[in-house]
């Protein structure tokens, strides 16, 4: 077996490179912030799904001094479904510290890069090695997946991180540093896939110690998961007679922090459905109280947030046009929902209730 040399991953990359939104072909020039945003998207997120947010905000926003210069709430609305929140608060914050800080420019660093909001070791050696050519290594998953079964890494993940990220580092050849970044990104995403990778077409099929064992689907080793523990509670969809929703927005740190929600109890491993009258919105007070109705929707709504599983059970009620909000909360036309900064847990409780809707009334 011989050894995994760059120059033959570069010249597969050269003929079977992926045509991505975001990646320039030469003779273009790269440009920093496309390749940022770009990043910062497909953290935790498939190409397919970025593509669309990354046309959209290039279209709102195209370059780092206009998404600076927006407001926090509109980069969180053309966020919403693309999950993980935090990401868009800190990518408005990193545009803002790179116009005050860098005068717009983004820093031709690595370090400098990972000093910024919401860019980690992984993403900061990505845009230094893409956009400016530098000697840095990103080892992401798909990079760590080629690297373990090249060398049939046997200790498991995630302890073999640095391992891998050795061993990657050891392959960077002297130049083409981005190309050969995104070659590895490709070979991962396309050849060397979790599943079934198609080791006849791999460029270091004859250098992979995985392949010559005929178990590359066995690597990365990995350490058995423990998942954090279901939590559960309820949500309240309120629908008023005009069809405006009762809405409200979440504290603007922590889990989905200033997204929008429809008001719920908390989320506990201990829940207790018992519970849920007492934790209703309640409308009115003193003699113009007034209760709402609520019935149960059959089943719950499952969500998988990143530490912990969560089933929410979810409640309807239907109350007069001329309810006024409780505090804290306000009503949405459901015709202006897509316009807020709705998370996907939230589109799958309104789409329940809706479904109930739909069949009681007919609508
Ligand atoms: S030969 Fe197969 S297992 Fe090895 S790097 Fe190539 S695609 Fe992956």
């Amino acid at each position: 077996m011989s050894f995994p040399q760059p120059t033959a991953l570069l010249a597969w990359y050269d003929r079977h490179r992926r045509r991505l939104p975001w990646r320039a072909v030469p003779p273009e020039r790269t440009d920093p912030y496309r390749v940022w945003l770009s990043e910062i998207m497909l953290q935790q997120t498939t190409v397919k799904a970025a593509a669309p947010y990354y046309a959209r905000f290039l279209a709102h926003w195209p370059d780092v001094r206009a998404l600076a210069a927006a407001p926090l709430e509109e980069v969180l609305k053309a966020w919403a479904g693309l999950g993980y929140y935090a990401r868009a608060r800190n990518l408005h914050a990193c545009a803002r510290a790179v116009v005050e800080r860098h005068g717009g420019e983004f820093p031709a660093s690595e370090a400098a890069l990972a000093a910024l909001s919401g860019i980690g070791p992984y993403t900061a050696a990505a845009i230094a090695a893409i956009a400016f050519d530098l000697p840095a290594t990103p080892v992401d998953g798909n990079i760590e997946r080629v690297i373990a079964r090249l060398y049939a890494v046997a200790e498991p993940l995630p302890s073999a991180k640095p391992e891998l990220r050795r061993l990657a580092r050891a392959l960077t050849p002297a130049r083409r540093h981005g190309d050969f970044a995104q070659a590895l990104m490709d070979l991962g995403a396309t050849i060397c896939t979790p599943k079934k990778p198609a080791c006849a077409l791999c460029p270091w099929n004859g250098s992979c110690a995985a392949h010559a064992r005929g178990e590359a689907e066995a690597f990365p080793r990995r350490t058995p998961k423990r998942e954090g523990a279901l939590r559960r509670g309820a949500a309240f969809v309120v629908r008023r007679a005009d069809d405006f929703l009762l809405m409200r927005t979440r504290p603007a740190r922590g889990l989905l922090g200033g997204m929008t929600e429809v008001p719920t109890t908390e989320w506990t491993a201990d829940f207790d459905e018992a519970t849920v009258p007492g934790a209703a919105p309640r409308f009115g007070s003193g003699r113009r109280r007034s209760e709402a109705v609520w019935r149960r929707r059959p089943g719950v709504v499952r969500h998988v947030f990143t530490h912990f599983p969560l089933e929410l059970s979810v409640y309807v009620a239907e109350v007069p046009e001329d309810t006024p909000a409780p505090a804290g909360t306000r009503w949405v036309a459901r015709a202006h929902l897509a316009g807020e900064a709705l998370p996907s847990l939230m589109r799958k409780v309104v789409a329940r209730a809706i479904e109930e809707r739909s069949v009681c009334d007919g609508s």
